[in-house]
């Protein structure tokens, strides 16, 4: 526990620099946009959610908006980010719920967002992140799970448990932080297949880099 405290604040330090200040993939003026477009970026990119979001996002901005919309209408505007029917439910149950218990108003608590059709830990950890400042929890996306594993901040698969050891090994205030800059860099430099570390800021910290950089200032 004590080397995984050093070692993700080593990683804060270096991360935080390039990424802190590079804004979420997802492009969304109003709160309910937000919901949309994380809903939709399940499976698919940021880039292909903003695409298809750009085309109806000026016609349709609120959960009333959207309540509106047939379960046809929506499959057809969402298509291209792929399961499109179960996206476009989930947007409708979504919008209704937030209209008819909330009021119209996303709620701020993680006990009623995963109570939200499409909504889990993941979705719900953004939400409060960017809509109210909210860090009750790390979003462990793709990226997360994988950087998580290679710099050995855990050694669990789980995305559940994950969350729990980079919550139990990082303060609070960076929970949000933590999760962004590991996305930015996941997305940029630590990939799946290739990752990039020649390049990688963290190659003197990461386990997973290959000599001569392994461990070299650990
Ligand atoms: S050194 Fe390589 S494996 Fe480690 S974080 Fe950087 S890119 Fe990823």
């Amino acid at each position: 526990m004590k080397e995984a405290k050093t070692q993700v604040n080593k990683v804060l330090n270096k991360l935080i620099p390039l990424y802190a200040h590079v804004p979420i993939g997802i492009k969304y003026v109003t709160p309910f946009q937000l919901v949309v477009g994380v809903i939709l970026s399940a499976q698919c990119t940021d880039e292909r959610v903003n695409q298809v979001t750009a085309t109806f996002f000026d016609d349709f901005q609120t959960a009333q908006d959207f309540a509106q919309l047939s379960q046809a209408k929506l499959e057809k505007m969402i298509k291209p980010t792929g399961f499109f029917r179960n996206k476009a439910k989930n947007i409708l149950g979504a919008a209704n719920m937030i209209l008819h218990d909330y009021q119209g108003v996303i709620p701020n608590s993680m006990k009623e967002l995963i109570k939200i059709p499409g909504f889990g830990r993941k979705t719900a950890n953004v939400i409060l992140a960017r809509l109210y400042e909210i860090n009750e929890g790390v979003c462990v996306d793709t990226h997360v799970m994988r950087l998580s594993q290679r710099l050995r901040l855990t050694k669990h698969k789980d995305p559940i448990r994950i969350e729990r050891d980079l919550m139990a090994i990082t303060s609070q205030k960076h929970w949000e932080t933590l999760s962004h800059c590991l996305i930015w860099h996941g997305r940029k430099v630590c990939k799946a297949r290739k990752p990039n570390c020649t390049e990688c800021v963290l190659n003197k910290i990461c386990p997973f880099a290959p000599a001569p950089f392994a461990g070299s200032s650990v």
